[in-house]
């Protein structure tokens, strides 16, 4: 899917699209009875009716700027170890990489890496199994990295978790590193928005050209389920008090605005318009007549 925001052209390519959790196991306010009301439009496509499982997406945005190439967000990636997660554990598919190439770009030329948060389903393909090292996968790139969620993965890391070191610390290495404020601009056309409470160095990625607006949301929000609800935040949000907070404020920010949302875990297209409904939000997908909220 191909979209345009001024000058900058945006393609969003799916690495995959599983279905996975019932609502509630990943987030414990989404019970049956909670959700009842809301299931009329989260199916067939946020909610999978034959299991009630959520329908979720990973995916990338391939952003093209007068001046830079530039990846949001890596997937989940090849040859990781996620012994936990069993449908991204040692996955073996090129996909993403053949869909990036199928849109005119190459590893190669790919200037500029941004993982809204290094989470595995977001910073995958930052490197690959190449002769058993993990190298980067983009071999020109700058990837931008905040401080506070390269802490944050470190000491993940320490506790067993394999981003860091699969994913991070190979770039790191290769000197392809690059530490970044969580309001870092990188021109007049691409600003990080600080988005704490799902990692602590959560960002959003602002997309700005010729006065036409998008972000990139990240996992600030998973579900269109938190759209009506974003206080329910899930059990992976590091503090999710905070990632409440955020939620509702970014979507109060966007709500009723020209600003087009470009989400991660949203159905297909996962792109499209916030706007009010109640205490909570509504969404309106781009290109499609899709509403949900
Ligand atoms: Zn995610």
């Amino acid at each position: 899917m191909k979209l345009e925001i001024g000058d900058i052209r945006i393609d969003r390519i799916e690495e995959s699209c599983d279905i996975s959790n019932l609502p509630h196991e990943d987030f414990p306010d989404a019970t049956p009875e909670a959700l009842a009301p809301y299931l009329e439009w989260l199916k067939p496509a946020a909610i999978d009716p034959a299991t009630g499982r959520i329908i979720m997406p990973v995916q990338t945005y391939l952003v093209r700027t007068r001046h830079h190439t530039i990846l949001l967000d890596t997937c989940v990636g090849n040859h990781k170890h996620h012994p936990d997660m069993p449908l991204w554990n040692q996955r073996d598919n090129y996909r993403l990489l053949e869909d990036i190439a199928a849109a005119g770009v190459r590893p190669e030329d790919i200037d500029f890496v941004m993982c809204s948060h290094l989470h595995l389903d977001h910073a995958g393909w930052n490197t690959q199994l190449i002769d058993g090292r993990w190298v980067p996968t983009f071999p020109n790139a700058k990837y931008l990295f905040c401080q506070e969620e390269l802490d944050f993965a470190q000491e993940e890391g320490r506790k067993g978790d394999s981003v860091y070191g699969e994913s991070v610390q190979p770039v790191l290495e290769a000197g392809l590193g690059e530490v970044v404020a969580m309001d870092f601009a990188l021109d007049d056309n691409i600003m990080l928005e600080p988005t704490p409470g799902h990692t602590p160095g959560h960002v959003a990625t602002h997309l700005v050209s010729q006065g036409k607006r998008a972000v990139m949301s990240g996992d600030l929000i998973h579900s269109p389920f938190q759209l009506p609800h974003p206080e329910w935040s899930p059990v992976y949000d590091w503090d999710r008090a905070m990632g409440a907070t955020t939620r509702r404020r970014f979507l109060e920010s966007l709500a009723d605005t020209d600003t087009l949302m470009m989400s991660q875990h949203f159905p297909a297209p996962s792109t499209g318009h916030v706007f009010s409904k109640g205490d909570g939000f509504g969404f309106r997908y781009l290109g499609c007549d899709m509403v949900h909220g």
